[in-house]
């Protein structure tokens, strides 16, 4: 089932692309594995996938141990201060960094471990009250901010769009972040070489990569429905 969902996922990615005119390589698809078991995963692994993210540290750090090696974590979710030395060395990009703070204490953990961690800002486009990241309008002061930590690497940008009944509805936040992000590179910040844009999930990734996602996290078109456990 996963193979056949990832063809299908690829192949709905191309046309996006060609639609757009872009190249599709120049977009990566991340398996989101959140919840599902290593089973799931080898399956799409064996398919070629190597990138996929994770929303909690504990079980990107499971994962990560478990897994093969060459497999490129991303940590996708709300991350607190004090679980950031965990993950630090485990996930390849951070795409949830919404403050300040985190950022500093990304710098002082990379620092210890002699690494540069490569993230992206979250943005919190649709300023909805239930979500995490920056609003717009206080993102470039603290890319500004960010920016002077040596051993913190600005790679880009990430939202979460609204749920939405129809993608259509989340085009504009879409092109409000690529907006944001074009005009951002065009300020050539000492140490910001963005070139990510991280948006696009089951139900939007078309119209994300549509309007210029480089990344697109796509879960449950992947591997199906989450089930939760009460523990
Ligand atoms: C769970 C999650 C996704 C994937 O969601 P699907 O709708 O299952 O594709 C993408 N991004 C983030 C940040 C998530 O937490």
């Amino acid at each position: 089932m996963v193979k056949e969902n990832l063809e299908e996922v690829k192949s709905r990615m191309s046309a996006a692309c060609k639609r757009a005119g872009r190249n599709p390589e120049e977009v990566t698809l991340i398996a989101v594995s959140k919840t599902k078991p290593s089973a799931m995963i080898s399956e799409a692994y064996s398919a070629g996938v190597r990138d996929f993210g994770e929303n909690k540290v504990q079980e990107l750090c499971e994962k990560h141990l478990a897994l093969p090696e060459d497999i490129r974590w991303h940590m996708i979710g709300h991350l607190q201060r004090n679980k950031v030395k965990q993950v630090i060395d485990k996930a390849v990009l951070i795409h949830s960094v919404d403050s300040v703070r985190l950022a500093v204490q990304i710098e002082e953990e990379a620092a210890r471990k002699s690494l540069v961690a490569d993230i992206l800002l979250e943005v919190n486009v649709a300023e909805e009250d239930s979500k995490y990241g920056f609003k717009l309008e206080g993102t470039e002061s603290a890319i500004r901010e960010i920016a002077s930590l040596p051993h913190v690497r600005i790679k880009g940008l990430m939202t979460i769009a609204p749920f939405v009944e129809n993608s259509e509805e989340n085009r504009p936040v879409f092109k409000k972040l690529r907006q944001f992000y074009v005009d951002m590179q065009s300020k050539n910040i000492d140490n910001v070489n963005m070139n990510m844009l991280s948006m696009g999930m089951t139900g939007d990734y078309e119209v994300a990569i549509e309007e210029g996602a480089t990344l697109v996290r796509v879960g449950t078109g992947i591997f199906g429905t989450r089930y939760y456990m009460n523990t």
